[in-house]
């Protein structure tokens, strides 16, 4: 079979971009499709922990995460609280960016850098190798897969326009649930479904100043029920923040969750939040 490209990579999350531009600095051509724009509107990950920063300096980047919109003076803390309007149950203090000591362990340390800010780096990264082409708006419908390589049949979202095209190699980095490994038949050991959260993104400009507390990046909410939620401050400059309930009836539809009664009982008020 001949090959239109050595690589092809599903999937332009934080893994699929960190192998493209892996393989751009080893000077291995490859070819990364991505069904969605490449834009993180509703970020997962926040914090770039030690190893991934370690990475991170091998690709010359780690200086650019450090210094990524999320401010240098605001406490990193991990709080407990009844509620954000309760009770202070303990608080993990975390050093804000700027009075970060190095380890003993690694030249680097964890830090804060929404998925916002970090998969466009990557990706900005990844393009900057002459080998490495990035496709937005591009799905992998199938596959097939022999000893002589893959062929794959890709469209573009867009236009519609289908194309066939053959790699040595498909790197299957589409996700949690992931079609290409279910595809091949890999399975998961352990439970698939750990649980079944639910994330409300809402804007405010200062939530900690309206509600008296102390700033923190991260906030559990222990309650007499245990610990159902955490409040995430997302980015301090544009007032987002993330309200993550962590289970929810496997039945529950976007259209019926009561978005004003689970924020009322995380904030502990009500609060006319975007
Ligand atoms: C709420 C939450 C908070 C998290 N916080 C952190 C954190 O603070 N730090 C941390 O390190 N990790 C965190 N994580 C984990 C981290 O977000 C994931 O490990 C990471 O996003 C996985 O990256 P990925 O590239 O494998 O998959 P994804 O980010 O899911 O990306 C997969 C991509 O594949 C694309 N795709 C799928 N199918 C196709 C197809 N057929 N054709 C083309 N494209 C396709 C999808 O559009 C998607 O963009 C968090 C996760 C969650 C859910």
């Amino acid at each position: 079979m001949k090959h239109d490209i050595p690589v092809l990579i599903v999937g332009g999350g934080p893994v699929g971009l960190a192998l493209a531009a892996e393989l751009g600095w080893r000077g291995i051509p490859c070819l990364l499709v991505e069904q969605g724009d490449g834009a993180i509107t509703t970020p997962k990950m926040n914090e770039v922990n030690m190893r991934t920063m370690e990475f991170c300096r091998r690709w010359g980047m780690a200086v650019q995460v450090t210094n990524c919109p999320f401010p240098q003076d605001y406490p990193k803390d991990i709080v407990f609280m009844t509620n954000m309007s309760g009770y202070e149950l303990g608080r993990l203090k975390r050093a804000a960016k700027k009075d970060a000591q190095p380890g003993t362990v690694s030249p680097e340390h964890m830090t804060i850098c929404s998925q916002k800010w970090f998969d466009p780096m990557l990706a900005d990264l990844a393009r900057s190798f002459p080998n490495v082409e990035l496709r937005y708006h591009c799905r992998l419908d199938s596959f097939t897969a022999s000893p002589a390589g893959v062929t794959a049949q890709l469209t573009d979202t867009q236009s519609g326009a289908s194309q066939t095209i053959h790699a040595a190699y498909l790197a299957g980095c589409d996700g949690a649930n992931s079609p290409i490994r279910q595809a091949l038949g890999i399975g998961l050991s352990g439970d698939e479904v750990l649980s079944r959260p639910v994330h409300l993104f809402f804007r405010t400009p200062d939530l900690c100043g309206t509600l008296g507390i102390d700033p923190g990046t991260f906030f559990l909410v222990v309650d007499k029920e245990g610990m159902w939620a955490n409040v995430r401050f997302i980015d301090p400059v544009e007032g987002l923040w993330r309200l993550m309930a962590l289970d929810a009836p496997a039945d529950l539809k976007p259209e019926t969750i009561d978005r004003q009664g689970m924020l009322r009982r995380a904030l502990g008020r009500d609060l006319d939040v975007e």
